[in-house]
């Protein structure tokens, strides 16, 4: 039977079937390789043994979670106040990084009206937006569907409310398992290892956030291939004059003619031109 790993402890593997029971199984001795929360396994299932397993289409590196489908980058209107600079950031390590990101905006619960104006260059850009209150409930079925059939891992500044989202998740679980409740402890650092927590339907979530250190990753990314990471600048890579157009100071660049028009948001482009410069910092020092 086909199943997935949703964690490993003391030797005993925990697969999940279709349904999402539980086998806690031995691992067949000829398996060298490493296997990690969300690989694809075949299980004996009456011997609650684990036989093979199938190969991934990705490995997250930290947390160390298999075949990701989608990040999920979680940020907060309030408390610590959204920083759109912050946020282009997270994008572009997701994206640069070959995962598909997802954005919530959480605690909606302290908007003012019409907060959502300022989301608009994303939406523009194409992303999809969620905004959520984890604590007054607000619009979760809406992104657990999102969540839905696929692995999820979840990243974001602190604050943002990625524990309490966690343990929501986790509660939610609890009520309909009637399981002991077992909160995520925050500001603990064990050496646990990470664990696929089930969602309300076919998803899953990893229980600790991932990309966690922001600065690192930065490095692997080549100043020329920045564009490639910000979708609405991607879209007319291939029209400038110049075949290798950084969209920075060459002339006749269809990038920044979008701009000047209003097509493509000055505030994103901005953030463009600051991590260009960055990354071409960094080259310069290695
Ligand atoms: P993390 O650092 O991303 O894990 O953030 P936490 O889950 O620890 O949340 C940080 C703070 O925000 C805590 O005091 C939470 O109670 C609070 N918080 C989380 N979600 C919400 C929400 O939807 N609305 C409001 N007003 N506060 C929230
Ligand atoms: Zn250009």
């Amino acid at each position: 039977m086909k199943g997935i790993l949703i964690k490993s402890i003391g030797g005993f593997f925990f697969v999940a079937d279709q349904e999402k029971n539980i086998y806690q199984c031995r691992i067949r001795g000829k398996i060298r390789e490493k296997i990690y929360p969300g690989d694809y396994v075949e299980i004996d299932k009456k011997n609650k043994i684990l036989e093979d397993f199938y190969s991934r289409k990705n490995l997250l590196k930290r947390p160390k979670v298999a075949n990701v489908d989608q990040v999920v980058i979680m940020h907060s209107l309030k408390n610590p106040d959204f920083k759109p600079a912050l946020l282009d950031r997270f994008l572009l390590l997701v994206e640069s990084s070959g995962f598909e990101p997802l954005i919530v905006i959480n605690k909606i619960d302290q908007a003012a009206v019409s907060f959502k104006e300022k989301f608009r260059e994303y939406q523009d850009a194409g992303y999809e937006l969620h905004f959520i209150s984890v604590k007054e409930n607000k619009n979760l079925d809406r992104l657990f569907k999102k969540l839905n059939n696929k692995i999820n891992v979840l990243t974001g500044p602190s604050g943002a409310g990625k524990s309490s989202f966690l343990n929501k998740v986790i509660e939610d679980a609890d009520l309909k398992t009637a399981a002991v409740s077992k909160k995520l402890k925050k500001g603990v650092h064990t050496t646990r290892m990470v664990e696929l927590l089930s969602l309300p339907n076919k998803g899953w979530v990893a229980d600790t956030p991932g990309f966690s250190s922001m600065s690192k990753l930065n490095l692997e990314i080549e100043p020329d291939n920045l564009s490639w990471y910000f979708p609405e600048i991607a879209e007319y890579n291939n029209q400038c004059k110049f075949n290798r157009c950084t969209h920075l100071h060459e002339p006749q660049c269809v990038v920044q003619q979008k701009v000047e028009a209003g097509e493509i948001s000055a505030r994103r482009y901005q953030s463009y031109q600051q991590l260009y410069n960055e990354l071409k910092e960094k080259e310069r020092k290695y």
